[in-house]
């Protein structure tokens, strides 16, 4: 669905715009969650835009009713690390 007068120009035109935004360490998860190809890079880039872009932060959330907690790859680490520790 799109909306009227929202174009693939409008789309890529905000994309760029937000990407020039992002930290230069966290543009390629944007990258490629934008190619559609990608959907790991798409669930970091979201848990980043979520967490203000803290890792660390996104690693420590406890939003459980959010659809992508089983998916945070930053939650994820940090459980594998304290399981192995
Ligand atoms: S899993 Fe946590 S950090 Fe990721 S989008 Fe959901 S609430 Fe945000």
């Amino acid at each position: 669905m799109k909306f009227v007068g929202y174009t693939e120009e409008t789309k890529e035109q905000d994309r760029k715009e937000w990407i020039d935004k992002i930290s230069v360490n966290y543009k390629n998860h944007f990258v490629k969650a934008y190619s559609g190809k990608a959907r790991t890079s798409a669930v970091k880039a979201k848990c980043l835009d979520c967490s203000t872009y803290d890792s660390a932060e996104a690693g420590r959330c406890n939003i459980t009713v959010c659809p992508l907690y089983e998916y945070n790859p930053y939650r994820r680490n940090l459980v594998r690390r304290k399981n192995q520790s």
